[in-house]
């Protein structure tokens, strides 16, 4: 079932201002129990291998194609399954407690693909935009270069004009989540020494991809550096204007990045209280008292289970806001990630604690949480990135 009430207002929604009532609707709670059901019964079960063989695999993203979960926030109108802002996070968060490399997925497909929707020509939404809605391609997010990471605009790739109104780019992307599979990227390129986007098939001439297989956190998802070596693409492929790369399209996709790492690091803290409170009803230690008796550990179960509640309410309000179409939306996402990224960092953190040897295990889901949740506090801008910013945003007062 997808849940496709886009702009139903929240039944619970006070839209006269002064505040929000975050239960969620009858479908709402319904599709949040399929998704459950989806993540326990199809990747809860293989996460640890995924991350151990370092590959989500092929089958399961089929699956995931299948269901319409890939591209499902998209409109119908371009292909995509229509699915409103709250209900896709919902389906979000349960894919981050089942396993980060296949939230990631989501993340990056529907980032690029919601800019490519924004900002495509007229012929790259007739010919690339319903392939990408429809997932019967996917799309990667090419920005972070070896020289360049949070200061996206400092971009090294460059786009040169051809006479005949194509673009020649050469560069090194890094760090690219499924990389590996994309049919498609969203590339950030210096054109006439601006930040300019463009979107580029991977079956241009002089694209090549070489795996990254040499890092700790989300390790299935197929990271990928991609090569462009004198890569032609047609004229057309240019996103919106030259120019704008950063301060509109690139923007406009990392705004959807925050509020998808954002649900998906409270999967992780979910996923790590689900752990810990069977361990502590479990496991017996001193005085044959199970741990949940310990009060030192209540303590840190109570602590994982506010800040995990905490981040979800931050995740419902700002989509809530963004259902609604509010401005505020964009500020309220940016607080939402930073605090879900470090509630999910703190939570494994704990969780491992709580398991002791038995949590650096393989054994045990909770190592695995700590690394992908590491992975949430870098991505989509970094924790000390949104230290910086939301200091100064212009803030919803309630
Ligand atoms: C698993 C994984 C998947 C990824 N997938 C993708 C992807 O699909 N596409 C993509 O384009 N990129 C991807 N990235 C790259 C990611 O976006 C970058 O790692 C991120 O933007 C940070 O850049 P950096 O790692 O180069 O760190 P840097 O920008 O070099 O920062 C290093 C440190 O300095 C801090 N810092 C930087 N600037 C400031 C500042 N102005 N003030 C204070 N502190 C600062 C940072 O917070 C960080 O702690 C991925 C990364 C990982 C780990």
């Amino acid at each position: 079932m997808v849940v496709t009430d886009a702009k139903v207002a929240n039944p619970t929604s006070n839209d006269a201002g002064g505040g929000i009532c975050l239960a969620l609707s009858a479908a709402q709670a319904a599709a949040r129990q399929e998704f459950q059901r989806f993540a326990d019964e199809h990747i809860v079960p293989f996460a640890g291998e995924w991350e151990r063989q370092r590959r989500v695999p092929d089958s399961f993203i089929s699956l995931l194609k299948e269901r319409g979960y890939l591209g499902a926030n998209l409109p119908k109108e371009v292909g995509g399954g229509g699915m409103e802002p709250i209900t896709y996070g919902l389906l979000t968060e349960q894919l981050g407690r089942g396993c980060s490399s296949v939230r990631s997925l989501l993340t990056v497909h529907d980032m690029a693909t919601v800019a490519i929707a924004r900002w495509g020509s007229p012929a790259v939404k007739q010919e690339i935009l319903p392939r990408l809605a429809s997932a019967e391609a996917v799309a990667a997010f090419g920005l972070s270069e070896p020289n360049v990471g949070s200061d996206a605009a400092a971009v090294e790739t460059t786009a040169v004009r051809q006479p005949d109104g194509s673009y020649l780019l050469n560069g090194h992307k890094k760090w690219i989540t499924y990389g590996e599979i994309a049919d498609y990227v969203l590339l950030l390129a210096r054109c006439e020494d601006q930040p300019t986007a463009f979107v580029v098939p991977a079956t241009a001439e002089g694209f090549s991809r070489v795996p990254l297989n040499n890092f700790m956190g989300t390790a299935a998802s197929r990271v990928t550096q991609l090569l462009f070596k004198n890569c032609r693409i047609p004229a057309d492929h240019l996103l919106g204007r030259i120019g704008v790369g950063v301060s509109h399209v690139f923007s406009m996709a990392l705004d959807h990045g925050r509020y998808s790492v954002a649900w998906g690091s409270v999967g992780i803290a979910q996923g790590c209280l689900d752990a810990c409170l069977s361990y502590a009803e479990a496991r017996i230690q001193g005085e044959g008292k199970r741990l949940m008796e310990h009060q030192l550990i209540r303590r840190l179960l109570t602590e994982m289970t506010v800040s995990t509640r905490a981040a979800r309410l931050l995740c419902l309000r700002a989509g809530y806001l963004r259902q609604i179409e509010d401005p505020g939306a964009l500020p309220e996402t940016l607080i939402a990630k930073y605090a879900a990224s470090r509630a999910a960092t703190n939570a494994a953190n704990a969780a491992i604690q709580l398991h002791g040897a038995n949590g650096l295990s393989d054994d045990y889901p909770v190592a695995r949480f700590l690394r992908d949740s590491k992975v949430m506090e870098i991505i989509e801008g970094s924790s000390q990135i949104q230290q910086t910013t939301i200091a100064g945003l212009p803030l919803l007062d309630y």
